[in-house]
């Protein structure tokens, strides 16, 4: 308390009036403010400059992979005529990497080890990685959950309506991916997104309905969250077969299903472990489909012509300019123009065109020396057929591909 507010209130009891009191009392803060003023606020969240972050994985150790984060399989009750063995021999027919089945889990009142999990079909093999995945499906909204070996997911099933402290005790020790479902839609996310490792920002085939998604995205980013943006077709549907019934959602099955869109993850290696490790370090893009381009964004550093880092990377600013570079990589229409569009720290930067030949874009900007900055790309064109699914490219409209982003300064203890 300073001297003045001392004075006033020693005096109180003797011979001021009370309704003097207040007055005294706000001219005395008046004046403390002014002496004091804001400059002496030293707000201990600042942006300071960072210590050493932890080293650069390689850019080139390590392999593509394409899968699916989001598909119902017949163990979801709201799904129809889509086993796990169909979706699975799907998969492999168009030539996906990995996949995680994510049924519903309060449709078997959190029991998945018991329904999808034990399905004779649900394993990996030299062509696909199927992970241990499941959709928590809660009051408060949906999130997806991810691990390369079973766990105890009834656990997280039985927490789902106490606080986010709790929840998040008990996701934390059942050491599992987290992911936040179709943000901005139906049974949006509605926990804290300190929970999650990352988050859904295509979900199905149905490009524009994403718009919200990518807004939530880029305001927890611009907070300091390192988060994933990720897809998920969402599909519940499958083409049935001689044997099967259609049912009244059938249709859908042509308009969106595995790969509707595909994310594509750069893991070290082959295994389900390290699928997961990529979508948590953000060593992702997301494609419209899975013959769609991938994208690939990277930074050269030293300006040396070599690139230093890709997306998910996270180094320090030096106050020097960085050289970015965006590349297409896959099947594109010959002689098409592709329009990237980079977007820095949830504002758009620039936009700059492509042509299909031989697609690479390159730009240079300075990360801030202190403080955080962060760079993500879009690349909107002609659409590659996906002919399994041939309704899903109207749906995609111009939409091609995403990047994570490629981030400076962002504190890995935040
Ligand atoms: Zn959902
Ligand atoms: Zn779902």
């Amino acid at each position: 308390m300073n001297e003045i507010l001392k004075f006033v209130i020693g005096k109180r009891d003797r011979k001021i009036p009370r309704a003097n009191i207040f007055l005294i009392v706000a001219i005395a803060t008046c004046i403390s403010n002014s002496v004091i003023g804001q400059t002496t606020h030293v707000n201990p969240w600042a942006p300071t400059e960072l210590g050493p972050l932890p080293p650069i994985a390689s850019l080139t150790s390590g392999v593509w992979l394409k899968g699916d984060l989001h598909l119902h399989s017949n163990h979801s009750k709201d799904a129809s005529n889509n086993s796990v063995s169909k979706i699975i021999a799907f998969s492999k027919s168009v030539g996906m990497g990995y996949i995680g089945i994510t049924d519903h889990d309060n449709h078997v009142m959190g029991d998945v080890a018991h329904n999808t999990w034990a399905d004779p079909a649900l394993k990996s093999d030299d062509s696909l990685l199927v992970l241990y995945s499941a959709e928590w499906t809660t009051t408060r909204g949906h999130g997806n959950a991810f691990s390369a070996r079973p766990y105890d997911h009834q656990r997280l099933y039985d927490v789902r309506d106490q606080r986010d402290v709790v929840v998040g005790a008990v996701k934390k020790e059942l050491g599992i991916h987290l992911s936040a479902n179709h943000p901005s839609g139906k049974d949006h996310f509605g926990y804290s997104y300190d929970m999650v490792e990352s988050i859904e920002v295509w979900n199905s085939a149905i490009w524009p309905k994403n718009a919200n998604a990518i807004m939530i995205w880029d305001d927890m980013l611009s907070s300091g969250r390192k988060l994933t943006g990720r897809g998920g077709s969402d599909s519940h549907h499958g083409t049935p077969d001689a044997n099967e019934k259609p049912s009244k959602n059938t249709y859908q099955a042509k308009a969106n299903y595995v790969g509707t869109p595909t994310t594509w993850v750069f893991a070290k290696e082959r295994t389900a472990q390290a699928v997961i490790d990529a979508l948590t370090n953000g060593r992702v893009s997301v494609s419209a489909n899975p013959y769609a381009p991938r994208v690939e964004f990277y930074a050269d550093l030293d300006l040396d012509g070599k690139m230093d880092m890709m997306m998910g990377d996270n180094a320090k600013a030096t106050g020097k300019p960085v050289k970015f570079r965006v590349k297409l990589v896959g099947t594109m229409a010959a002689g098409a123009t592709y329009t990237v569009k980079v977007v820095k720290n949830g504002d758009d930067f620039g936009t700059f065109q492509a042509t299909g030949n031989l697609f690479e874009a390159e730009f240079t900007d300075t990360p801030a020396a202190i403080g955080r900055t962060y760079y993500r790309v879009t690349v909107q064109g002609p659409q590659t057929a996906y002919p399994e699914v041939p309704q899903s490219m109207a749906l995609s409209g111009d939409m091609i591909g995403l990047s994570n982003p490629i981030y400076f300064n962002f504190d890995p203890n935040f």
